[in-house]
């Protein structure tokens, strides 16, 4: 079989392997080598395989990419070695004795908008490969090898590096072990259809501005009513199209009715901040 590519971190039982695909690996080695993610593939909970598509040309000049049909800007992805790089992967897969199938997410700006659940989903798989297009893009042949194609957004990127080092990131912090302790990523924006509250650290207070007495109260359960109040809070102020969507139990409800008559729903410990996206000079 022929090699894959550079590899990033041991293979463990368990371990989630996320093979990228990508005429630019280089751009990924800061990404990979530091913090949280850094930390996983070190520790072997993921393990991440870098995979120059260039190592499946076959001329020379280890052509990737090539003018378009019909004229216009810009340079086209080749289909065929996308194909045996994701030929090679797979046997590599087989080749393991892994039985799953791997998910293959195509990064495209066409693709369906990347999101929390998404993460999760992406997560449960022992094996993901994910392919950066570049230039003005790939062969529309290429899109038939993807299970899932993926958008990190509504604006065109120069290729898929940074898109699938966004979804590496966003899907590592799923993988059991990655963060510290699995409550890490509980309470998050997102991860229970709702945006997270307001967090606060020491000092109590800080240029006039006082973190809530409530934190400081010591009593866990009205802590847990104000944080869950707060999320509440700021989802309707900011994103209340999630609301529609979450999961609300008979007490956010209760809350979501003492935040309807509260009168201002904007937040009242700092009535003069400025409003969402607007920073003081
Ligand atoms: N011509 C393509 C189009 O209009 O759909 C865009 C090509 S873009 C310049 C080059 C590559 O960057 C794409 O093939 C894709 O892999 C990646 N890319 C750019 N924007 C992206 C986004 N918002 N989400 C995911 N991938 C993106």
């Amino acid at each position: 079989m022929r090699e894959t590519g550079e590899e990033v971190g041991e293979k463990r039982v368990g371990s989630v392997n996320v093979y990228i695909l990508t005429l630019f690996p280089q751009m990924f080695s800061g990404v990979l080598g530091a913090s949280i993610l850094g930390r996983a593939i070190e520790r072997g909970v993921i393990r991440v395989k870098l995979v120059d598509i260039r190592d499946f040309t076959h001329d020379a000049h280890k052509t990737a990419d090539d003018y378009p049909y019909g004229g216009g800007p810009g340079m086209v992805m080749k289909p065929e070695p996308v194909y045996e790089a994701v030929d090679a992967v797979k046997e590599e897969i087989a080749g393991s004795g892994s039985q799953e199938r791997p998910c293959v997410c195509l990064m495209t700006p066409q693709g369906e908008p990347f999101c929390d659940r998404a993460a999760r989903e992406l997560a449960g798989f022992s094996n993901l490969v994910l392919i950066c297009g570049h230039y003005e893009g790939f062969d529309e042949r290429v899109r038939y090898l993807a299970d899932r194609e993926i958008s990190i957004g509504d604006y065109v990127l120069t290729g898929g590096e940074i898109p699938a080092m966004v979804v590496l990131d966003a899907v590592v912090r799923h993988v059991p072990g990655v963060l510290g302790s699995e409550e890490s990523t509980r309470a998050e924006s997102f991860s229970e259809g709702l945006l997270e509250g307001p967090q606060y650290t020491r000092p109590p207070e800080y240029r006039g501005l006082k973190v809530p007495e409530i934190l400081l109260s010591g009593d866990h359960e009205k802590i847990r009513r104000w944080r869950r109040k707060q999320a509440l809070k700021r989802t309707l102020e900011r994103r209340p199209d999630l609301l529609d969507k979450a999961a609300l139990t008979p007490e956010d409800r209760e809350l979501l009715l003492e935040i309807a008559w509260e009168a201002d729903t904007r937040d009242d410990l700092y009535p003069d901040a400025p409003p969402m996206g607007v920073r003081r000079g």
